[in-house]
């Protein structure tokens, strides 16, 4: 048996479609269900649709279940750093180790710039005292600065080679 959906207005009624939407939804799932023409254009437009809406619910099925295990990685995640980085545990105690080496670094670091600065400021003295002394007086601050040399080398090389 088959059944046909009729939607052609009466001539005689003078408003032609006046089916209840529950009516007119009972009427045409009959006939979709039961119509095997593939050249009705109804049927082709409700499969289309229904194929539309199956493919939406399983793109949103997905994105849910992909939002689930994210939510839940992201929370065993949270748990884990917390355990990994407690006081006692294994990233606490490699954190522990980075920061100490960091502290050693840069305390040598402070200690090298603060001997330079002091090298620097004796440099700068010496160059002022030399700066001070009256002119003509380098003769004599050479030889003083050679006697000092000779006094170093004799010094480092020690008393036994010399003599
Ligand atoms: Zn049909």
């Amino acid at each position: 048996m088959r059944h046909r959906l009729v939607l052609t207005p009466q001539p005689t009624s003078p408003r032609p479609l006046e089916l209840g939407p529950d009516l007119l939804k009972s009427l045409l799932l009959r006939h979709v269900r039961h119509c095997h023409s593939s050249r009705c254009a109804t049927c082709a437009k409700l499969r289309t649709r229904i194929a539309a809406v199956k493919r939406r619910r399983a793109l949103w099925r997905t994105f849910r279940a992909i939002a689930r295990v994210a939510g839940v990685l992201a929370l065993s995640r949270r748990r884990a750093a917390c355990r990994v980085y407690a006081p006692g545990g294994v990233g606490y105690l490699q954190m522990e180790e980075e920061f100490e080496a960091m502290q050693r670094e840069a305390k040598g670091a402070a200690v090298e710039k603060a001997e330079a600065a002091q090298r620097e400021a004796k440099g700068a003295a010496i160059a002022e005292e030399v700066e001070a002394m009256p002119r003509g007086s380098e003769g004599a601050a050479m030889e003083e600065v050679e006697a000092i040399q000779r006094e170093a080398k004799r010094a480092r090389c020690g008393p036994s080679r010399r003599s």
